[in-house]
């Protein structure tokens, strides 16, 4: 669950990475404004306008020649990495000493940010209380589209105003769409399960801890059945309204190839979320210790473009599709996680905001263009990478860096690539399409000749076995 993804949390730990290391080496800064100016200078083809603080390290991880050769490319990672360092308060962080707000939206209220405007020259400013708005924009479409299925915003609309027999001052209540915490509690209490979990479940070994909460394995005393049960208190989520988004998209959108969600329960303000316990882990551990065949990568993408599909017609863009967010069985199930990140989007509509982990980002996410469903198309390509060189291109880069090849670069660069099929070439080049309206949709791809190779994914079982033995991070199958 992607709810209160912090920047951290766009490195991942299971893999040798040097990037955060050289990222937090850096020093926090020691005088912080709250606007930032950056103009790309036409006649020399340099960015203007960066405080000196973050000169040196972009100079020294973007590199002076190649912020030259393509300086807009350059212009995007750095906006993109700006908009990433900004805190929840809406401040300009330079560098990540805090957690910044995770999806900065790329509306109107932003003014003059699109890179065709500031190809023209004009100024960029990042006020602090354009911020702020930005921010709470952000949330409000997610938001939305769930609290309106509940009634929820029109509840709020609806809302009697204070009398004057409490006070002579009429107090008029705002619609902004956000709900105080009591109407969350209150809404929570809704949604919740009425019974104590831990008469219903038994619980088991702990499975991992992500940044909203931790997930244990659990199994359920009635039954015997085996789940897992991400806990979250509460009391430490700044935005709940988040993962209440969460549990009602999760709640709604049951397929075979989605970690499907079972019940959720209240317990002394901390949130059991159920759902199915996937046994063989994520697929990063799969790729980044054992060696995958391309029957067994096509087997996995045509179980993960069900689930990219059925998101999609759904109206449902998934945006952080990665080897981290696929889980697996070991019957052979193979099903996406982490919906906290997805937005509601309806037909075609495409939309501006800025999440996703950066070595999976498509280039529309990076050069701030409005984008659709096919985010996660280029993310399904990034992803099948991993499966063939075992990790994501640019990932041995700082996160700047590999923002800005991603900008200029486009289709990255395989190493393998002569050792692929045509068929599996193909169906690479058609997810790491950069034009995204000549991109495949993930209904073209489930018919792409590269996944009728497919085999049958119980052929992952020794993967997810020799994966688990070096890992030494098995799930017990008995409890
Ligand atoms: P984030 O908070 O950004 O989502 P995360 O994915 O690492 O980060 P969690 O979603 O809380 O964090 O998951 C924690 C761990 O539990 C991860 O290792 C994940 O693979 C594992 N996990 C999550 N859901 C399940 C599940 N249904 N079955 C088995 N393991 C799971
Ligand atoms: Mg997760």
């Amino acid at each position: 669950m992607k709810v209160f993804k912090v920047f951290n949390k766009y490195f991942p730990t299971k893999q040798d990475v040097e990037g955060p290391e050289k990222i937090m080496a850096i020093s926090s800064p020691t005088v912080v404004k709250h606007d930032v100016h950056v103009i790309l200078n036409k006649n020399t083809g340099s960015l203007e306008g960066i405080p000196e603080a973050w000169k040196k390290y972009i100079e020294n991880t973007i590199g002076k020649d190649e912020m030259q050769e393509n300086p807009e490319a350059a212009l995007s990672a750095v906006m993109f990495w700006n908009r990433s360092m900004l805190n929840q308060k809406g401040e300009v962080g330079y560098m990540p000493t805090t957690p910044p707000v995770q999806e900065v939206s790329e509306g109107d209220k932003l003014g003059t940010n699109s890179c065709d405007e500031l190809e023209d020259g004009d100024q960029m400013k990042i006020h602090k209380e354009k911020l702020d708005t930005s921010a709470s924009s952000t949330q409000e479409p997610q938001i939305a589209c769930s609290l309106q299925a509940q009634g929820l915003v029109e509840h709020q609309a609806e809302r009697p105003e204070l009398g004057g027999s409490i006070s002579p001052v009429q107090v008029r209540k705002k619609v902004s769409g956000k709900l105080t915490d009591e109407e969350v509690m209150a809404e929570f209490q809704r949604i919740c399960s009425p019974s104590n979990p831990e008469t219903i479940y038994e619980r088991d070994m702990e499975l991992g801890a992500g940044a909203s909460g931790t997930v244990f394995a659990a199994r359920e005393k009635s039954t015997g059945k085996r789940v897992a049960v991400k806990d979250m208190d509460l009391s430490k989520q700044p935005k709940k309204e988040l993962i209440l988004t969460e549990i009602n998209v999760m709640k709604e959108l049951q397929h075979e190839n989605l970690v499907n969600f079972l019940d959720v329960f209240l317990l002394n303000n901390h949130l059991w979320v159920v759902m199915e316990l996937l046994d063989g882990g994520p697929l990063t551990d799969i790729v980044t210790e054992t060696v995958m065949k391309e029957p067994q990568i096509a087997a996995v993408c045509n179980h993960t473009l069900g689930g990219i599909q059925y998101l999609h017609e759904n109206g449902v863009i998934h945006r952080d599709i990665k080897s981290d967010n696929v889980l697996l069985g070991k019957d052979g199930s193979i099903k996406l996680t982490d919906f906290g990140f997805c937005a509601n989007i309806s037909g075609d509509e495409k939309r501006q905001t800025m999440v996703g982990t950066p070595y999976w980002m498509a280039p529309e996410i990076v050069n701030r263009k409005h984008y659709g469903k096919k985010v996660d198309i280029w993310s399904l390509g990034i992803m099948a990478i991993e499966m063939i060189e075992g990790e994501p291109p640019y990932l041995k880069e700082t996160p700047l860096r590999a923002l800005y090849l991603i900008a200029s670069n486009g289709k990255p660069d395989i190493p393998s690539w002569q050792k692929l099929s045509p068929e599996f070439q193909d169906f690479l080049s058609r997810c790491l399409e950069v034009d995204m309206e000549k991109r495949a949709s993930a209904e073209e791809l489930l018919s792409h000749p590269f996944l009728s190779k497919a085999v049958s994914t119980t052929t992952l079982k020794p993967h997810i076995e020799a994966a688990q033995k070096l890992l030494d991070k098995r799930i017990s199958s008995e409890m």
